[in-house]
């Protein structure tokens, strides 16, 4: 349907997506009414949206999408657009069960997400948050060879990659990058040809003489990863209890935590309830690992009370604030190969204009593809 149609299809997005995506829905004829707060707007209005007979509904990660809502826009909801690729909030299971088809936004965000793990292992082992702060208070004393403190090498080190789907490989290429060793974990993906590919870059780098030593990359069991590693750096997905038979809710816990050396560091930029952190603030404070660099949390925005804010272990603790996709061209492309809002805005007009034959099944955004796969009639 496009403006040339009498009554526009209705769009409402629970947040601002940019303008240029906003601008190219709103220019292709469709009513988008967006939710301006910064914050998320309540289920309540989202239900009460859908109820109002909307046919798409762009969400964030903020938005709990579950049966409540799709049985408010029961034959009217032809599509959910989450500008994110997780999707940990939207209940796969009820989406199918309502036969409608929801999207995420893989791809366009993988290489700053990536980055972004990459910079934040580095500001925590590095110590540039205390080094800043020194000159800022104006206590920094005068140069020493190791006062008031030292920061931790990146470069040579050995790093565990836990998941390694999108982003997981392309950390994986930038550690390579840093002359690192790399153990990989994944329990339901592993992808042997990308690892051998950049075991022979490293094997050409190390010939070449562009690095001294020779560096490997290999798959190896969690706890092999974990006890081996000096980052370990967290990629997977959040599933729970009864949503695979691999959760990741509470992966990284006391118990996994211990196996860890005393000197490494954790990053976490996949979602927070894959670590505890209660388990992880008393790892930091009794110094069972040496440093973590946290993007998400298990409540955002990071209450006060929480005990990673405990100035006790500020040094090595560093916090952000669900970050690592937010750089410009990533967040507010209108390019579906380039931004997520662009990618977004595309699932839309995918989904509403019946590209692909009209079969989300063959739509590339769509996720819950089985909901729609044809069975043998
Ligand atoms: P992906 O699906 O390509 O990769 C996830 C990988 O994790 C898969 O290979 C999967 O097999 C693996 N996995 C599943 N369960 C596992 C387990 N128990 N142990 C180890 N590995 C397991 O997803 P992606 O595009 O790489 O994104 C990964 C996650 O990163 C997303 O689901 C999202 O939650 C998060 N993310 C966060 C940000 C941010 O801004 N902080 C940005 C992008 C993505």
């Amino acid at each position: 349907m496009t403006a040339n149609d009498k009554k526009p299809l209705r769009i409402f997005a629970t947040s601002r997506i940019g303008d240029p995506a906003e601008n190219r829905l709103r220019e292709r004829g469709y009513d988008l009414e967006v939710f301006q707060g910064p914050e998320a707007p309540p289920k309540a209005l989202i239900v009460e949206k859908v109820k109002s007979g909307v046919d798409a509904l762009i969400t964030t990660l903020r938005d709990k999408i579950d049966a409540e809502v799709f049985e408010a826009g029961k034959g009217t909801l032809k599509v959910v657009a989450q500008i994110a690729v997780g999707f940990d909030n939207i209940n796969r299971a009820d989406a199918t069960k309502y036969k409608i088809p929801f999207t995420n936004t893989a791809d366009v965000l993988t290489e700053a997400t990536a980055e972004f793990a990459f910079f934040i292992m580095g500001a925590v082992a590095r110590k540039l948050w205390s080094s800043e702060k020194l000159v800022r208070d104006q206590t920094w004393p005068s140069w020493h060879p190791f006062l008031p403190f030292l920061g931790d090498e990146v470069t040579g080190k050995t790093i565990a990659i836990i998941g390694t789907g999108r982003i997981g490989l392309a950390m994986i290429k930038k550690c390579a990058g840093f002359d690192m060793n790399i153990l990989c974990y994944d329990p339901a993906y592993q992808n042997h040809k990308y690892i051998a590919a950049i075991q022979q870059v490293m094997d050409l780098r190390q010939a070449a003489g562009i690095q001294q030593e020779k560096t490997w990359i290999k798959y190896v069991e969690f706890e092999e990863a974990l006890r081996g590693a000096d980052y370990v750096s967290i990629h997977v997905p959040l599933l729970r209890e009864g949503e695979t038979d691999k959760p990741t809710f509470h992966l990284i816990n006391e118990k996994t935590l211990k196996l860890m050396k005393p000197t490494a560091y954790l990053i976490n930029t996949s979602r927070g309830p894959v670590v505890d952190e209660k388990a992880l603030a008393k790892a930091l404070k009794e110094g069972w690992i040496a440093g973590a660099a946290l993007d998400v949390f298990e409540k955002e925005p990071l209450p006060a009370d929480s005990p990673l804010l405990d100035p006790e272990i500020a040094d090595r603790c560093r916090v952000f604030h669900h970050f690592a996709s937010g750089a410009k061209i990533t967040r507010l492309d209108v390019d579906p190969n380039k931004g997520m809002a662009g990618r977004t805005a595309q699932a839309v007009i995918d989904v509403l204009e019946g590209n692909y034959g009209g079969d989300p099944a063959k739509m590339p955004y769509v996720v819950n593809k089985e909901a729609f796969e044809k069975s043998d009639e």
